[in-house]
Parts: structure tokens; C-alpha cells; sequence
């Protein structure tokens, strides 16, 4: 299929100083659990964006310097030249391509602890160091800043001979030295980089004109830049220093690359912020600068792209999720398949790998992180291995993405529904205040369903085991998904709490059901992701007293890692929910419920008309438990295989059901491998 004119602006040539993106597609950098740990699967990774049409491809922070440790955090690394070969695995990938690589070069000054290197942090001027670490960071003098400027010099030049294209220097994200210097509140300094913003923002030059000096070139010079730091009067904002900033320094640099700090207002989650919501702070770059501009804002709709470029918003279209969700999106846009993308839902589960030391997944698209050790690619799929059918009991994520793994396969795939509308639990949580993208989760996987001849879709069509013998397929796959718990059993308690076999207890499903118990309702919160705290904002905006108890020591203390734990309790609060952290649920009596704290045990009451319960989940897993209770009728049945997948075997995540669809999907008829699963990469 051919490309729709409107999106030929997209598909551009932009010239960034030396070098020249083939069109306006750039992945800036993210991190990605991987870096120097696993550069081969790093490199593999971002080679199929290239393939799928990125221009640009960038690493993850990159430290520069032992004393700019970022441990436990597993980023690039560029200490001495024995870095040089792991980075160049990603750069020869990337150009293979025909795509640009860029890397961030960072030094985290006081924003690390160096918990590896045990060197002391750096930073403007004396300030505790990391994210809690009982550590500080010391005040550099005037030849810890020429040192530090060697280290960039040395970095670049080490960038260079490892075969990238774009060099960063970054002072965005709260998290460089470049940034710090520039900040009133951390850099209290007497001497010419302290004081005025000029003082303050020459370390910032300094770096750019020393990396320009030394590999400018053959390589362009990016600037990552947070304009805006969202805190008002104490932070750099877009109409004071941000701007002035930029305007100081707007020829500067090849590339300006802008976005909002910190992190968590960066990858604000779809929860929190839409698509392209960075743009009233970052505008006003363009107007002011010659050099192109890249930013960031979760863009997935190729009009969206277009309308920033032709409103003069943006010259590249910036994307670390969408890139994630979909590493072929520009390639689709390119050959006019939109209804293929695969969009990002804004549920930062990818950020989750970074903050776990762990290599990225993705609620989306099950292949990422798995591109080099289990070589999965995005958009292909062996073909099957015999001509079977396979039935499949559940069209949630699991049963949606295995049908469509095994669809494309092409197998015969038949998928049943109990009721009628597809989609399982996203269906009812797309539903819940803030969630409607996570719909994506079944847009996507419905659209390529339709368009396979060879999967049949049957709706209100809830199995039994007689119909699964009766039907004879050769492969029986379960995915029927998880109930919540109504007994109170979670993390805190493993004995069913007392007092709870009333209609007075709701749970997760009941609301989301219809159910609409009256105040003051009660939320037990011992999931701790995002369900709780999302009951509690819906209730509470339709009118109900609203109390959130947990064991934790905030409201959804999981969502720390997905960068939501202060939007979630900002908003909380605001909506005059009273969250009770600390608190383990004792007891429910007639009107009010018991709980003890988790330190010392002693009890509280608090008054209670309902109880709504967000503790665990159990799998619905009896039509599985009656298939393989009797083995020999299935045999004589023709069924080979039952397989209970997703929450049906064991509940969890989105991402985890999608993952599991796709991982048997790939698994039906393929060779079992016994042992570790998957490659894993041996110090050299
Ligand atoms: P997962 O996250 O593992 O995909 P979900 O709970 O989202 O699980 O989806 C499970 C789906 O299975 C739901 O749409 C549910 O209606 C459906 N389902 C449950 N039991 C049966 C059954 N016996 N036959 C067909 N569909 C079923
Ligand atoms: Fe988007 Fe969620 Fe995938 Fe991250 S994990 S790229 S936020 S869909």
C-alpha cells in the first residue's frame, strides 16, 4: 500500500549539523535495562527500529566518568576505551540500517550515589547525593570542573571511534551536571558559575563548545535540555530561565532535543497526561532557534506528527514509548498501514525495567527486550509447524495475542468468548477514570484479527469441557482470566480477614460490574499497583466518602516504579480521599472497619458502610482444572494439548497476559528447548 501524501513531511530529510536523518523519526534516548551489561542484546534492540524506520536511534544515559556512577541502574558506559566495542555492536546495527546513532553522554553528579565506582558524587555546591542514600555530594572546584570537562572531551572522542553520529550533551531530567549547574537551588556558588544565569549556564556551554571542538566534525552536537521543570518559581521554567537559556545559546548546539523534567513529568503516564501534552512548554524553542528541534510527547497518530511539524511545533518527531510499543511504527505510516500500528496505552511498564536493574518489557509489544536473547522480532512470526487447529477459551490479552501469534502462524485458529465484547479485563479497566487508552491493548490485536481468514471469532460463548471435547481441536488454550479475592487474603493477610462474608464487601469486579455501594466506603488497598487507587478516585468523584487503607506506606506503592507514586497521591488527596498507609485490615464489623499498624499492631477504627477489597486475584482456572482431570477422554477426543495461560494460570499484569499469549503462540510446535530459554551473555 502506498503512503497517504499528508504524511510525506514526515518522511523528510533533516540535516543535523554534519550528519543527515533520512526522515523526521528519532528515537531519543531511553534507557532500557540493558546497556553495558547486555550490549548485545542492547545492540540488537534498537537495530530493529532502524529496521522499522527510526532515523535516529539513541542509547540510554551514558556515563562518562567513574564518579558519575548510575548503579544499580544499568546504562551505557564509556570509562576508558575498553568501552568502545560494547557501544560499537549498536552503532554498526543501527547502520545497517541506514539510520543515525546517537549517544547521551551523561554525568549524574550529585543525582548518583556511586554505588559501584565508591568514588565521592560531585556536584555545584554541597548537597546530599542520589535518590535516599545517607550520602553527599561534594562542591567541585575550579579544576574538578576542567577535569570534568577532559572526561566529556575524552567520551566524545571515544563515542566518536565507536561509530556514533549524534553526541549528546544532556542536562535534562534533574540528572546531569550541565543541569545542576544550571539550577538557583542546587548550585549556590560564589565564583563565575555561580550567581547569574549566565554564571550558572557556562559549564553548559563550555561542554557544548568542547564537544563540538573535539568530534563536531563528522558528529553532531545535541543538546537534551529540560525547559521546564514544573516546579514554579523553584525550578527552571519555560517563560523564565528555560527560555533564556536557550536563547543564550540557540546556534549552538546541532540539535536541540527538549522535553520536561523530571523523569515522571517526562513519561507522564496516559493516566496523567495525552498525547503531545509537553507542547506548551516546549513551543516556544523553534521560535527562537534555526537548529532543528526534537521532543517527546507519546506521539502515536501520524496526524498528530504532522500537525506538529507543519505548526511549527517540532522538527523531528521524538518517541521512546511509541518506539517501544511499535518499532516498526514509521515503516507503517510509510507503507500506508495505520490500522497496523501498534500503539503505546502510556503505562510505563517499560520504565519499570530501568528501575528493577532489569531488561525492559512492554505491555504492548511482547517481542521488546526479547529481540537478541530469544530472537523474537516485532513483526515476524515462524509459520506453523502441521496443519492444526487450536481452540482457545478467552479473548482478554492472553487470548487476543496468542489468537494472533497463532493466526499469523496459520494455524486454524477458533477463539471464544464468554460474553460479548472482546478484550477481557482491559474492556472493564479502559472504563476506569483515566485508563481509556489501555483499550489499545485490544484495538490493536482485534484489528489484525479481523483481517485473517483462518481465525474464527465466536462471542457469548462461554466453554464447558463438553464443549471442548466436542469441538476436537488439536490445541486447547485457556485463557480465561482472574477473579479478585473477596476474603481479604493479600501480602499482609494469608488468613481470610473476619467479618468479611457480608454484602457489605465489594471487590474490584463488583465495581467495575456497576456495583455502587454507598459511603463511607472503606478501599483495602493490598495490591498495591493501580487498581486501588483508581477505585478510590472513581468513587470518590461520584460523591462517596472515600478512605484508602494499605499496608504500604503510600497509595499503590507499586506505581513508584511506572513514575506515578506523586501524581497518584496528588490526586488522591485533592479528590479528599484519606489514604491510611501502614495499616493491615484486622477485621470488618457492623459499622466500621478494625486495622493495626504494620509496625506495632496497635488497633484503629475506621467507619466503614463498605468494603471494597483490592488484595489478589485467583485464576479462573476450572475449565482448565476439568480438561486435564480427565487426560484419556481428551486423547480420545483428538486434543493434544491444553494449556492454561495468563491469568488463568497464575494473575498478574496486562503485560504479563499479553506476553504469555504471544510466548505459547511462538511455543506451539516448536522444538522444546529444555534448560534456560533464552541466550544470556558471559563476561568477555
Ligand atoms: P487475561 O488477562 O489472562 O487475558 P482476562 O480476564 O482479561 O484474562 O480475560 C479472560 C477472558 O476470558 C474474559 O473475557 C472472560 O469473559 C473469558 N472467559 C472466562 N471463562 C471463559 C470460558 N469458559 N469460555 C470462554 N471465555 C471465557
Ligand atoms: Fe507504552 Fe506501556 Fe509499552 Fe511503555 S510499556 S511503551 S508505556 S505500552
Amino acid at each position: 500500500m502506498a503512503r497517504d501524501a499528508r504524511y510525506d513531511i514526515l518522511f523528510e530529510p533533516v540535516r543535523i549539523g554534519p550528519v543527515t536523518a533520512r526522515n523526521r523519526f528519532y528515537q531519543v534516548p531511553h534507557c532500557d535495562g540493558m546497556g553495558y551489561r547486555r550490549p548485545q542484546a542492547e545492540a540488537v534492540s534498537r537495530e530493529v527500529k532502524a529496521e522499522g524506520g527510526w532515523a535516529v536511534i539513541c542509547t540510554q544515559e551514558c556515563e562518562i566518568h567513574p564518579s558519575g556512577d548510575v548503579t544499580p541502574a544499568i546504562e551505557a558506559r564509556l570509562w576508558d576505551d575498553r568501552d568502545i566495542p560494547a557501544l560499537a555492536l549498536m552503532t554498526e546495527a543501527v547502520h545497517r540500517h541506514g539510520s543515525l546513532a546517537g549517544i547521551e553522554l551523561v554525568h549524574n553528579g550529585p543525582s548518583c550515589a556511586n554505588r559501584y565506582s565508591r568514588e565521592v558524587p560531585l556536584g555545584p555546591s554541597h548537597q546530599p547525593a542520589g535518590r535516599w542514600d545517607p550520602v553527599q555530594a561534594r562542591a567541585m572546584d575550579l579544576a574538578d570542573i576542567r577535569a570534568y570537562r577532559q572526561w566529556h572531551r575524552a567520551a566524545a572522542r571515544r563515542a566518536k571511534a565507536a561509530g556514533f553520529d549524534i553526541v549528546y550533551v544532556y542536562a535534562g531530567h534533574d540528572l546531569s551536571l550541565a543541569m545542576h549547574f544550571l539550577q538557583r537551588r542546587r548550585n549556590t556558588r560564589g565564583d563565575e558559575y555561580g550567581g547569574s544565569l549566565e554564571n550558572r549556564a557556562r559549564l553548559l556551554r563550555e561542554v557544548i563548545e568542547d564537544t563540538k571542538e573535539e568530534v563536531g566534525d563528522t558528529c553532531a552536537v545535541a543538546v537534551r535540555i529540560a525547559v521546564d521543570e514544573l516546579l514554579g518559581s523553584d525550578g527552571i521554567t519555560s517563560e523564565g530561565e528555560g527560555r533564556d537559556v536557550i536563547a543564550m545559546m540557540a546556534e549552538l548546539p546541532d540539535l536541540w532535543d527538549v522535553n520536561v523534567s523530571d523523569w515522571d513529568n517526562d513519561s507522564l503516564t496516559s493516566r496523567f497526561g495525552p498525547e503531545g501534552g509537553q507542547e506548551p512548554f516546549t513551543a516556544f524553542v523553534k521560535t527562537i532557534t534555526t537548529k532543528p528541534v526534537v521532543g517527546v510527547g507519546r506521539f502515536t497518530s501520524p496526524d498528530t506528527m504532522v500537525s506538529q511539524i507543519k505548526r511549527g511545533i517540532l522538527d523531528m518527531i521524538g518517541a521512546a514509548r511509541p518506539s517501544i510499543a511499535d518499532p516498526f511504527l514509521p515503516r507503517k505510516i510509510e507503507e500506508g498501514r495505520l490500522d497496523d500500528i501498534r500503539e503505546c496505552i502510556g503505562c510505563n511498564i517499560c520504565v519499570t525495567g530501568d528501575r528493577f536493574s532489569a531488561p525492559i518489557r512492554c505491555t504492548q509489544n511482547p517481542t521488546m527486550g526479547e529481540e537478541w536473547r530469544k530472537g523474537w522480532h516485532p513483526e515476524i512470526i515462524p509459520g506453523k509447524t502441521a496443519d492444526e487447529s487450536v481452540l482457545i477459551a478467552g479473548a482478554g490479552p492472553a487470548g487476543l495475542e496468542c489468537a494472533r501469534g497463532l493466526g499469523e502462524r496459520g494455524y486454524q485458529v477458533h477463539l471464544a468468548e464468554a460474553g460479548t465484547e472482546l478484550g477481557g479485563r482491559v474492556v472493564l479497566e479502559s472504563r476506569l477514570p483515566g485508563l481509556s487508552a489501555w483499550i489499545r491493548v485490544r484495538d490493536y490485536r482485534l484489528q489484525q484479527l479481523n483481517k485473517m481468514t483462518n481465525v474464527q471469532i465466536y462471542r457469548d460463548s462461554r466453554l464447558t469441557p463438553e464443549h471442548v471435547r466436542e469441538f476436537g481441536a488439536a490445541h486447547v488454550v485457556i485463557a480465561t482470566g482472574g477473579t479478585w479475592r473477596r476474603d481479604g487474603v493479600g501480602r499482609a493477610n494469608w488468613q481470610a480477614v473476619p467479618g468479611l462474608e457480608t454484602p457489605k464487601v465489594f471487590t474490584p469486579d463488583d465495581i467495575m460490574a456497576g456495583a455502587r455501594p454507598e459511603g463511607p466506603i472503606v478501599i483495602y488497598d493490598d495490591d498495591h499497583y493501580y487498581m486501588g487507587g483508581v477505585l478510590a478516585e472513581k468513587l470518590r468523584a461520584e460523591g462517596r466518602e472515600v478512605a484508602l487503607a494499605t499496608p504500604a506506606h503510600s497509595a499503590s506503592a507499586w506505581t513508584d516504579y511506572t513514575l506515578e507514586l506523586a501524581h497518584i497521591q496528588k490526586r488522591l488527596l485533592e479528590a479528599g480521599v484519606t489514604i491510611i498507609p501502614n495499616r493491615r485490615l484486622v477485621a470488618l464489623r457492623e459499622d466500621h472497619a478494625e486495622l493495626a499498624c504494620v509496625y506495632t499492631g496497635a488497633r484503629s477504627q475506621i467507619a466503614c458502610a463498605a468494603l471494597v477489597t483490592v488484595t489478589a486475584r485467583l485464576p479462573n482456572d476450572d475449565l482448565y482444572r476439568a480438561l486435564i482431570a480427565k487426560g484419556e477422554d481428551l486423547k480420545g477426543a483428538g486434543i493434544e494439548s491444553v494449556t492454561a495461560i495468563g491469568d488463568a494460570l497464575a494473575p498478574s499484569t496486562i503485560a504479563a497476559a499479553v506476553y504469555a499469549g504471544h510466548r505459547h503462540a511462538r511455543a506451539l510446535g516448536a522444538e522444546a528447548t529444555g534448560g534456560v530459554a533464552f541466550k544470556r551473555e558471559f563476561p568477555g
